[in-house]
């Protein structure tokens, strides 16, 4: 097997897993690994939590896969209806996919057959430095350039890039963006909302979120938001959006959406934009699909995900992970050994010092063997340790986890 962002020739040494509990994984060898980081991103609630398990197995039994080209389900449509209810106001119908990669590709194409069938020459996607949006060839083009996807280049179409608010140019992003929108009138601007995740766990305030909306309004550029990590609870609230109190006009949501039971996407949108395809000429159709688009076993678990948030004990559950996670990120603040010691809702982040630090900072396979040496599942992006544990994590896990960041620094410095 080839692994996903593996490094054959370095890393061998694999765990077998054989079952998923809460926030345990279970090897063969009878170990259990602490999911600090909710395994890549997705699981929520925890590994096999009964009511997302008990809702797949009864829908595999009913109907597990149905073309979604002239048919629909019961599953798909309550999952809609569902998301609508809890997604910012005023965004009107949900496209599916099955990866965020795939989401992000369908916004893309939203916006620009938006354009396309209002008859304007508008085209260009801005971006923010260091953003992350997938890893198919149009998410990759609307991610930051290098060594992802240095040698798939001449694939990436050009898009105009704004610098990241760092804390005290935040003012700069701004500014960029404004011009941008006036001088290029470009299509879109997609942006991870509050956090950057794979370009480092970069995260910056609500307001600046709020401002790049407006400037995207006046100028009339769609404002599309990747809520693929940053939904579910992560940032603290629901969609991270709402800290901002933003409407995107089109916004993907992935990962947690099944609770992180199975592989499922959505592309949410404005009524117009589904309009400007809305037509008798087949040409204006929406030509995108997968084979397992809106696959009945994949909504039946996000309707048992969604169901969950609409009851307050799961907002309640990740307001108390924020404010465990605070208590626990707190004393690293004084570590000499760190800096840029963060959070934002369920999510902390540090930066263990290094001289060559980013994505490939000779210091983060050291630090991830030493954690898979402690039974925790942490993995670093270069030098940036950060852990995004799932809701049902425990103070006592976080203390393992964090001791085990604290004695990693230890053994390497
Ligand atoms: N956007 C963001 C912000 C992500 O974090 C990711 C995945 N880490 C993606 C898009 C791509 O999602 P997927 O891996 O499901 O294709």
């Amino acid at each position: 097997m080839w692994h996903p962002f593996t490094q054959h020739g370095l890393e061998d040494r694999k765990s077998k897993i054989v079952r998923g509990d809460g926030a345990y994984l279970h090897t063969a060898d009878g170990r259990r690994i602490i999911d600090a980081i909710s395994s890549w991103w997705v699981v929520t609630h925890g590994h096999c939590h009964p009511p997302i398990v008990r809702a797949i197995q009864e829908q595999a039994g009913k109907l597990n896969q149905i073309i979604f080209a002239g048919y629909t389900h019961d599953a798909a449509e309550e999952v809609a209806a569902r998301l609508l209810r809890l997604a910012p106001r005023g965004l009107d119908y949900v496209f599916f996919s099955d990866s965020g990669s795939a989401s992000v590709e369908v916004a893309l194409k939203m916006a620009l057959g938006y354009w396309h069938h209002s008859s304007k020459q508008r085209t260009r996607i801005v971006v923010m430095q260091h953003s992350y949006h997938g890893d198919t060839v149009g998410a990759m083009s609307v991610g930051a350039r290098g060594v992802f996807n240095a040698a798939y280049r001449p694939l990436l179409f050009d898009v105009t890039s704004i610098p990241f608010p760092a804390k005290g140019r935040e003012r700069e992003t701004l500014n960029a963006l404004a011009a941008t929108c006036q001088n290029e009138r470009p299509a879109a601007f997609i942006v991870e909302p509050l956090i950057l995740g794979a370009g480092g766990m970069l995260m910056y305030p609500a307001w600046v979120l709020r401002e790049m909306k407006r400037i995207c309004e006046v100028s009339d550029v769609l404002f599309v938001a990747d809520e693929i990590m940053t939904g579910w609870g992560r940032t603290g609230t629901l969609f991270a959006c709402e800290q901002a109190n933003v409407t995107p006009d089109i916004v993907c949501y992935s990962k947690g959406i099944t609770g992180g039971a199975l592989p499922l996407a959505v592309t949410l949108c404005r009524a117009d934009i589904f309009e400007a395809h809305y037509s008798t000429d087949r040409t204006r159709t929406f030509f995108h699909s997968s084979s397992y688009t809106a696959n009945p076993v994949a909504c039946a678990a996000a309707k048992a995900n969604l169901e969950l948030w609409e009851d307050p004990e799961t907002r309640c559950r990740t307001m108390s992970i924020a404010a465990m996670q605070e208590q626990a990120i707190e004393p690293f603040r004084a570590d000499a050994r760190f800096e840029n010691v963060r959070r934002t809702g369920t999510i902390t982040a540090l930066d263990f010092k290094a001289n060559d630090a980013g994505y490939l900072a000779d210091v983060g396979p050291k630090l991830q063997s030493l954690f898979k040496d402690r039974n925790l599942l942490l993995r670093p992006l270069g030098n940036t340790i950060y852990v995004m544990p799932p809701y049902c994590v425990t103070a006592a896990d976080l203390d393992e986890i964090y001791a085990g960041i604290r004695d990693a620094a230890d053994a390497l410095s």
